[in-house]
């Protein structure tokens, strides 16, 4: 069979390298509280088994870190670029590295399969570095890499989204926000937002289907996903969910009475639950997939890199090479002409008429 011919399979694969160069106090992968639990040899044995699978891959590696440290996993994403059965190869990156440093590696890999999520820590870093910042991602933008520059949402940072994403939007890059998630000034967000700024959010997300998931929370149980078929999570130690939402599932009535006698007691149940649910592991398990859609089990689907699973994204959006990107189908001609290094992947099996 021709490799175009493989159904694609999109991967999010969590590495635990926990070392970054900048220190930010709202730092989710907290890597300054976290051991480093990345084994190259592993790494590369689990991308062996990813590409001996009957799939054309599209793959987000979540480095909880800064992927300009390691030379490991570099040379795997570069690996991964060069071989016929990845579509796409994607990560994020604070993007502080040296311009040398960032040319080196775009010159070993195939800049067409690459997808870069740099991310402006603009209350990190001085001036200057902000300005050196956006002119790497403007050299990485015309080395044909699908970039896009992410930003969180925080309340009183909407004038700074208002000028960056037109820096960005004259140099053809996407700007893509997340949600504050958090307390801002005492009160819960994204639950806070007013109907002004969310009328704003609305008008600054590159995909409506963002904004509902992260902003208005739509649930999405009982929804077709992909997750579990064409898209997998896979943990730094090889083990598969058919996604992430998986390791944190609710309590059930059982773990609730439990906590009430012993606390333990009640979150070995969940170990148990989430171990149960888990498909195995790809270094020693067969892959075994769905044959079809699943139906969602969750309350809350906001991950950036999964919310793209849900099957109808399928319908009305084109997927890309990095996971985190996708645009409207209805306004196709004239997204591809305003950010030149969108495209639809080719053959794609989960993008639906
Ligand atoms: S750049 Fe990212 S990984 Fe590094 S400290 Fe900041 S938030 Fe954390
Ligand atoms: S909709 Fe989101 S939370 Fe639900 S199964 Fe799919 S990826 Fe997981």
């Amino acid at each position: 069979m021709d490799t175009k011919d493989l159904p694609i399979l999109r991967v999010r694969w969590q590495l635990q390298f926990t070392k970054c160069s900048l220190k930010c106090p709202y730092c989710i992968a907290e890597w300054t509280k976290r051991p480093v639990n990345f084994d190259p040899e592993r790494f590369n044995r689990i991308i062996d088994r990813l590409l001996e699978q009957p799939y054309r891959l599209v793959m987000r590696l979540g480095v909880e870190g800064e992927i300009f440290l390691s030379p490991h996993i570099q040379d795997g994403v570069i690996r991964l670029s060069h071989h016929p059965k990845v579509d796409g190869v994607s990560f994020s990156t604070n993007l502080m590295a040296s311009d040398d440093k960032v040319k080196a590696f775009l010159d070993k890999a195939d800049t067409s399969k690459i997808g870069i999520g740099a991310t402006i820590h603009d209350t990190q870093i001085t001036d200057e570095q902000k300005e050196d910042f956006f002119k790497r991602v403007e050299m990485v933008q015309k080395r044909g890499v699908l970039i896009y520059v992410g930003y969180v949402a925080k309340p009183d940072r909407f004038d700074y989204m208002r000028e960056y994403k037109e820096r960005l939007d004259a140099i053809g890059v996407p700007f893509l926000p997340n949600e504050y998630n958090g307390a801002f000034e005492h009160v819960p967000y994204p639950e806070a937002y007013t109907a002004e700024e969310r009328e704003f959010l609305k008008s600054h997300f590159f995909a409506d289907h963002y904004y509902r998931q992260l902003v208005e929370r739509e649930v999405p149980r009982g929804k077709p996903c992909l997750a579990g078929h064409r898209y997998i999570y896979l943990g730094s130690d090889g083990r598969i969910l058919r996604c992430g939402n998986e390791r944190h599932l609710k309590w059930n009535l059982t773990q609730k009475v439990a906590w009430r006698v012993k606390e333990k007691w009640a979150e070995d149940m969940q170990k148990k639950r989430v171990k149960k649910r888990e498909m195995g592991n790809i270094l020693t398990d067969d892959l075994v997939l769905s044959d079809k859609p699943t139906l969602c089990p969750h309350d809350s689907c906001t991950c950036g890199n999964e919310t793209q699973a849900i099957y109808s994204v399928g319908r009305d959006y084109h997927r890309t090479r990095t996971l985190r990107v996708i645009y409207s189908k209805a306004d196709a001609a004239k997204m591809e002409e305003k950010y030149p290094n969108l495209k639809p992947l080719e053959n794609d099996s989960c993008s639906l008429a």
